[in-house]
């Protein structure tokens, strides 16, 4: 099987992972596929709804013509009922056992680069239902789709004129602070100082393309995660951009990640980094006990899955952009999910490690005026391609 993650960078994936309710358990169930249907939906949209026994934890791949949905601790099951609808995207679907892991494969009938837009979400169970992976599929390019719009505006009156919008409020996190250093490279740079300087440059750019930029710290001062979280609701942003360098102790490791907000992590490596971004907040431990049970509450409502459907398109178009300029990787997925509690509010938003302190080269970079600047363009980009009204 031949799978290539260039893919990535030419759609906008939408993706929820609302995980487990017993993190303390000592082994999860093992979870299977329970059914599989695809739909056209009024719109014309492919739905290709996968329906799991257990909570589904996943990750997504993309080949030049498929889609792989692969399922952490998941089971191979050929008798499962399937139902498919004529005229979908969708050509074919299969299951391939991968050790642990479960990939099931959707072939489609054209290339990943001719769907510009696809989304996925996980439904709870509801009557005869279990839970539910839900891929949206829409074919066609983003000129086309743009080009009607504009005639359609044009010749209808009544409809609002979508160039008056209203200023789009971003709330940019500098992390750490003040006691709190957050990482430091062998050159002595520290994260506090490095994140601290690239958000007061992006609220400059922000403040200059149209937006209203407020940053959580202007100076070196401590804040509480929760704290940083809820000057995002007190400010109504529209968007919370925390902003972190990361260490790795390998020193060779290099690269930006984006994450949003999970219960549980995406895989080990956003576990360790959960771990060392929380542990901000045991430098002042009233209330972390609460934490963990807190972002249960918060991702249990619905407003807090439409924030994290809104959060992950955000954090896919942050990547494209990174991409776009050049900035190098942290091999693996570009988009990860963990427990951070900065994240915790009912604002959409991601926190952005932008490269690894630890790294030579690369802490270098970080300190670096104009790689500053690259970093700031990307984002600003990544903000101005964001659909704010979804
Ligand atoms: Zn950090």
């Amino acid at each position: 099987m031949e799978i290539s993650r260039r893919g990535i960078l030419q759609i906008s994936a939408l993706g929820v992972v609302i995980a487990g309710l017993l993190p303390r358990m000592a082994f999860a169930a093992r979870n299977s596929v329970r059914s599989m249907r695809t739909g056209v939906q009024p719109n014309g949209k492919t739905r290709l709804v996968i329906e799991t026994t257990a909570r589904p934890s996943y990750s997504l791949i993309y080949g030049e013509n498929t889609l792989t949905v692969r399922l952490s601790n998941a089971a191979a099951d050929n008798a499962i009922e399937k139902k498919w609808a004529s005229g979908t995207l969708v050509k074919s679907v299969s299951q391939v056992q991968d050790g642990d892991a479960l990939n099931v494969v959707a072939t489609l009938n054209r290339s990943i680069a001719e769907i510009p837009k696809n989304q996925i979400m996980v439904l709870e169970p509801n009557g005869d239902n279990e839970y539910r992976l839900v891929l949206d599929f829409v074919a066609g390019t983003k000129t086309a789709v743009a080009s009607t719009k504009t005639e359609s505006d044009t010749s209808d009156t009544d409809t609002p004129k979508k160039q008056i919008a209203k200023k789009h409020i971003i709330v940019i996190d500098a992390g750490h602070g003040g006691k709190d250093p957050g990482c430091i490279g062998k050159g002595g740079t520290k994260e506090k100082t490095v994140v601290l300087s690239i958000a007061k440059k992006l609220q400059t750019q922000l403040q200059s393309a149209g937006f209203i930029a407020y940053l959580t710290r202007t100076g070196d001062t401590y804040l509480k995660l929760n704290e940083r979280a809820s000057i995002g609701e007190q400010r109504r942003a529209d968007l919370f951009l925390s902003i972190h360098a990361n260490a790795n102790p390998s020193r060779s490791m290099k690269g930006f990640s984006v994450y949003t907000l999970s219960e549980k992590a995406s895989d080990e490596e956003a576990q360790k980094l959960a771990d060392a971004e929380n542990a901000a907040d045991k430098i002042d431990v009233s209330g972390f006990e609460q934490f963990s049970k807190d972002i249960r509450i918060a991702l249990s409502s619905l407003q807090q899955h439409a924030v994290a459907e809104m959060s992950q398109e955000y954090a896919n178009g942050c990547a494209r952009a990174f991409n776009r300029a050049s900035i190098e990787q942290q091999p693996g997925p570009a988009v990860r999910h963990a427990p951070l509690a900065v994240l915790r509010s009912t604002v959409p938003g991601a926190l952005i490690e932008c490269g690894h302190l630890s790294n030579k080269s690369e802490e270098k970079l970080l300190k670096s005026s104009a790689h500053q600047d690259k970093i700031v363009s990307a984002i600003v980009r990544s903000i101005k391609n964001y659909d704010f009204e979804v």
